[in-house]
């Protein structure tokens, strides 16, 4: 949907067209929206007698017959009357802009992977515009991330769902795993070796709930976790695919569209996410994939991944 316009439908006859225009042209201007107007016509039915520019010509000078105090001013009116011929004729004075894309679920289903930051709600919306059905997973640390971090969550995937309807949010105790890495990977792999296990847990999500994808708001060289050779290493952790909407834009773009979307304001609220617990003052920018693959060999994967997705709790949006 690019646009919507509340309008009367008529036939196609010039003695309606004109009548529901003085009608429409009359309320405007007891509305006092101004004394300036012009007539837009669009005539995508060649099999009417005139064609757009004579609608136009004739219509205005109908309307300024009728309304005196009428000016027609073409660059810069105060209102617009706007006349679409089709297999009727429709006629009205606003265009409300919608964001255009495919309709939601067209494209398959993604599970987005779902942070309390900025840009993985503009990912999901991103993706969901281009006509993915969302589920969304989020990874929580209670007791180092507090109630507060989930409640945000939460509010986020409803926001999400008043563009994308029915999101199931899975939200996936993340504590243990966490305390093991800490525990036994070096501490400059810690985000890399975590990001690498939340993939492998989504993409077991994915598989339950029947998704195609699943979407991350990670941008190149925004930080240690998402340079080139750490997204290599993070993907290289799954054979899926994995949807990066936000890879080539600078924070201040994916903040505009948080803002114009309505999730800005929750999403700055200053509760921990996981990926901020422990994390290394020098974390790694080139990890190697061997060198990652022999750090994580030590963890107990499978224990941690099962106890993970049978513990996590589903809330359907
Ligand atoms: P965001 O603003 O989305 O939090 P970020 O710039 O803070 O992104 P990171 O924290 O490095 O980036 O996370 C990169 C991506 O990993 C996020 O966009 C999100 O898709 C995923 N991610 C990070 N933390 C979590 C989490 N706790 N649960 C689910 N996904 C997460
Ligand atoms: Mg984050």
């Amino acid at each position: 949907i690019i646009s919507v316009s509340l309008g009367t439908c008529v036939n196609n006859n010039f003695e309606e067209i004109k009548k529901f225009s003085s009608d429409i042209t009359k309320e405007m201007l007891d509305k006092g929206i101004g004394k300036t107007f012009k007539v837009e016509t669009k005539r995508a039915n060649k099999n009417f007698c005139m064609d757009s520019q004579e609608i136009n010509r004739k219509l205005g000078e109908y309307l300024l017959s009728l309304f005196p105090i009428l000016k027609v001013d073409v660059i810069n009116p105060s209102f617009t009357i706007y006349v679409e011929v089709r297999e009727f004729t429709y006629i009205y004075t606003d265009i409300v802009k919608a964001y255009g894309g495919l309709p939601v679920g067209s494209s398959g289903k993604a599970t987005l992977l779902l942070s309390g930051g900025i840009d993985s709600p503009v990912a999901g919306w991103m993706t969901a515009k281009r006509g993915a059905k969302l589920d969304a997973v989020h990874f929580y640390s209670y007791p180092y991330t507090s109630e507060r971090s989930k409640e945000k969550v939460i509010e986020l995937t409803k926001i999400l769902s008043l563009y994308c309807q029915n999101i199931n949010l899975y939200i996936v105790p993340f504590t243990n795993a966490q305390l093991e890495i800490k525990e036994k990977c070096p501490i400059d792999l810690m985000t890399i070796i975590m990001r690498r296990l939340m993939m492998k847990i989504s993409v077991k999500i994915a598989e339950i709930n029947d998704s195609m994808a699943l979407i991350t708001g990670e941008s190149l060289g925004q930080v240690a976790s998402q340079t080139m050779q750490s997204l290599a290493v993070i993907n290289a952790a799954v054979n899926f695919l994995i949807l990066r909407p936000l890879i080539g834009m600078d924070k201040n773009e994916v903040i505009n569209i948080a803002r114009e979307i309505g999730t800005y304001e929750t999403s700055i609220l200053p509760y921990d996410d996981c990926c901020t617990l422990f994390v290394a003052k020098h974390p790694e920018t080139k990890p190697k994939l061997e060198h990652v693959l022999i750090s994580e060999s030590v963890l107990n994967e499978d224990k941690l991944i099962n106890e993970s997705i049978s513990s996590m709790e589903i809330i359907n949006f």
